[in-house]
């Protein structure tokens, strides 16, 4: 686990300006990495790391050989077109690398000169997905999600006997995960409707999005060797939105038994950047569970998970409709919770994935799933702010949404923030659900 040290100081500045604005999501404490280049080229993605509204060019800074021994292998592993390299390289490479930035971009340092050659505004590149992500998997951790979504498809059986014993997942699918500004087609397929005994096939009815975060595995395991539980963080690079859009129709009809497939392999939209678990140091909170729920089993269960294995991340959803975007309005928040309501942690996600032998590979992304809260207000999914539908809800301007029209955009927030730590953000999630394809 990964303690406090100096890059946490709150009271640290940077010579870059904008990262001492207040309420900025990139200040020296952050230093997220995304993959970038100048916007409308054609030239290679490189990686960079956000300070402010601008973007340190990590292969520029590399050029520079400023950085020697364990932050300089990382910053060559980083002069890439994708994190692999560096998320291969494991924590220590990493909180180098972390270590020598937060010295470098300092008010007063003396690297001042030579790192403003390497900076470029954030608003005059193009952001891509960070890492060649081989393969996905998407957990349900929310257990009220579980329970809200469960009551919907099942009334009788909300939540599944195995929900309290293991973190649920699914394989998903890599090839269709974009970034932020991502759009696509309302995906059609097969749906039954209802009090039909067959299906009909056509433009899914019941577009939705789903709130979550996504996981970067950094350094992966060999076939056969699980990670255990008090080893998992250490194979986790940091963490990104995410947003799983779901067709609910089509899920309905096609999920048993083996879970969901068309209806969520069409689009998944993850921020750019990628938010260190360093960084997320003081965020941590204990993990806990209502007192009469079992105990996870002993390869579910570690001491640091228990005491500081859960984090506290501000998650918000705005939604706007084509209306809003002409009117260039801001969009209706339609729900804020945070990851600390999740009924299953980080590190058990990756010692439960791994337990069969089954090898984590850099790069690889883990859902967290739909992350509602305690309350309706906290759901992070249409399906269940509007219970299947049935209660639409009301939208400044006097629209109204039980599930999302053509045009829609979606964005999603997320930021930590309390007394005595600097507040960091993870950015924008944004998608946009256009017609279907005729
Ligand atoms: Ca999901």
């Amino acid at each position: 686990m990964t303690l406090l040290n100096e890059t946490h100081d709150p009271s640290l500045r940077s010579w870059v300006p904008s990262a001492n604005q207040p309420g900025t999501d990139f200040p020296i404490q952050n230093l997220p990495f995304a993959a970038f280049r100048p916007a409308d080229s054609a030239q290679h993605l490189r990686i960079g790391v956000a300070i402010g509204t601008q973007i340190l060019d990590l292969t520029a800074l590399a050029r520079l050989a400023l950085f020697t021994g364990e932050a300089g292998s990382a910053l060559k592993a980083a002069s890439s077109d994708s994190l692999n390299r560096l998320m291969a390289l494991g924590p220590q490479a990493w909180s180098a690398l972390r270590l020598a930035l937060s010295r470098a971009l300092r008010q007063g340092a003396p690297e001042q000169a030579q790192l403003s050659a390497a900076l470029i505004p954030q608003d005059q590149a193009e952001l891509a997905v960070p890492a060649r992500i081989g393969d996905y998997t998407d957990f349900y951790t929310s257990v009220h999600h579980a329970t809200n979504i469960g009551r919907l498809f099942r009334p009788d059986s909300p939540l599944m006997p195995n929900y309290k014993w293991l973190p649920i997942g699914y394989h998903g699918r890599a090839s269709s995960i974009g970034v932020s500004g991502q759009s696509f087609p309302r995906p059609k397929g097969q749906t039954l409707p209802p009090g039909a005994t067959e299906p009909v096939f056509g433009p899914c009815k019941r577009m939705d999005y789903e709130l979550e975060l996504g996981v970067f595995i950094g350094q992966g395991n060999a076939l056969g060797e699980p990670i255990a539980i008090d080893d998992a963080e250490e194979h986790v690079f940091g963490l990104c939105i995410l947003n799983d859009w779901s067709a609910r129709d089509i899920q309905a009809w096609e999920y048993q038994p083996l879970g969901p497939f068309l209806s969520k392999n069409f689009a998944s939209t993850i921020s750019p950047w990628v938010v260190t678990l360093e960084a997320l140091a003081p965020y941590r909170v204990p993990f806990e569970r209502p007192q009469d729920d079992p105990k996870p089993l002993p390869y579910l269960q570690g001491m640091a998970n228990s005491a500081l294995g859960a984090f506290d991340v501000q998650l918000e959803v705005r939604l706007l409709t084509q209306r809003m975007q002409a009117a260039k309005e801001q969009g209706a928040i339609i729900s804020r919770t945070s990851y600390r309501h999740a009924y299953w942690t980080v590190a058990q996600m990756v010692a439960h994935h791994t337990v069969n032998g089954c090898n984590l590979q850099p790069g690889d992304l883990l859902g967290t799933g739909t992350l509602s809260g305690p309350t309706l207000d906290q759901a992070g999914a249409l399906i269940e702010l509007t219970a299947g539908g049935k209660n639409p809800i009301s939208l400044p301007g006097g629209e109204t949404r039980s599930f999302l029209e053509d045009g829609d955009s979606v964005e999603i927030t997320g930021w930590c923030e309390k007394p005595g730590a600097a507040r960091i953000g993870f950015g924008l999630c944004a998608g946009t659900l256009l017609a279907a394809r005729h």
